[in-house]
């Protein structure tokens, strides 16, 4: 079993063949947690969990699109239904930062009352996230953390951190770093779907591609890494097994 814990299969860019796509993460194994950007998308997130048993749901608001309190009551009400909180974080390509440090406060406080781990985008932002995570009362996971070694290695310190490998692992030195530097125990795969990746299409499916990776930098087996991911899945996921019963 392969998990992708972060794709966007909402984007314009699926619109033509996500029924075929979510046919072949089925059959070849590949779980997905969509990851919503803002309350519009997280609908349609929702609306897709619930027509495959490999889909799942992560609701977010993304720190590019102007804070909506609405996410908050969706959050709430829909907190049955979904496995974690995300996409949210904070991006200092935007100026707003004072105002996005206090919206992901929020989003951290809302992720304890409903006990959801975080999905965490960090650009231009990392060392502030890792701050504002130390003392998070839930799991965080840090997508995409392209940072120095010496945060990596601070990241991967934390408790209930854990950093998620990109599938453009195959030929991105900063995403090989992080699965260098964090130990297994804190490693799980994402494929950003259907971003980050200047070679091919993205889709879920190449995050076997970060499995594949991993099993190479770690020196195991693919079996040993599918073993090792899925149970720090279920670590994190907490309610992965039973929202589909
Ligand atoms: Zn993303």
């Amino acid at each position: 079993m392969f998990y992708d814990i972060h794709a966007h299969l909402t984007s314009n860019e699926f619109k033509k063949d996500i029924n075929e796509i979510i046919k072949e993460c089925e059959k070849n194994n590949v779980i997905v947690i969509l990851n919503g950007l803002n309350v519009e998308d997280n609908e349609e997130v929702l609306k897709i969990s619930k027509s495959s048993p490999n889909i799942f749901a992560s609701i977010g608001m993304h720190p590019s699109y102007e804070y909506d309190r609405n996410f908050e009551k969706q959050a709430i009400q829909n907190k049955d239904d979904i496995v974690a909180i995300g996409e949210v974080g904070l991006d200092f390509k935007y100026s707003n930062k004072e105002e996005q440090i206090s919206n992901f406060k929020r989003i951290i406080l809302l992720a304890e009352k409903i006990n959801k781990p975080l999905i965490i985008h960090s650009r231009k932002a990392q060392e502030e996230v890792l701050k504002l995570i130390s003392n998070a009362g839930v799991s965080a996971v840090l997508h995409a953390f392209l940072a120095t070694n010496k945060l990596i290695r601070e990241a991967a310190e934390l408790p209930n951190t854990y950093l998620s490998i990109p599938s453009n692992v195959v030929y991105s030195e900063q995403s090989r770093n992080i699965a260098i530097l964090a130990p297994m125990s804190r490693l799980l795969c994402e494929t950003d779907s259907p971003y980050m990746n200047k070679n091919e299409r993205n889709t879920p499916l190449n995050v076997i591609n970060a499995y594949k990776a991993i099993t190479a930098i770690k020196k195991i087996s693919m079996k040993e890494a599918e073993s090792a991911i899925s149970l720090n899945v279920k670590k994190v996921f907490k309610n992965i097994e039973i929202i589909k019963k």
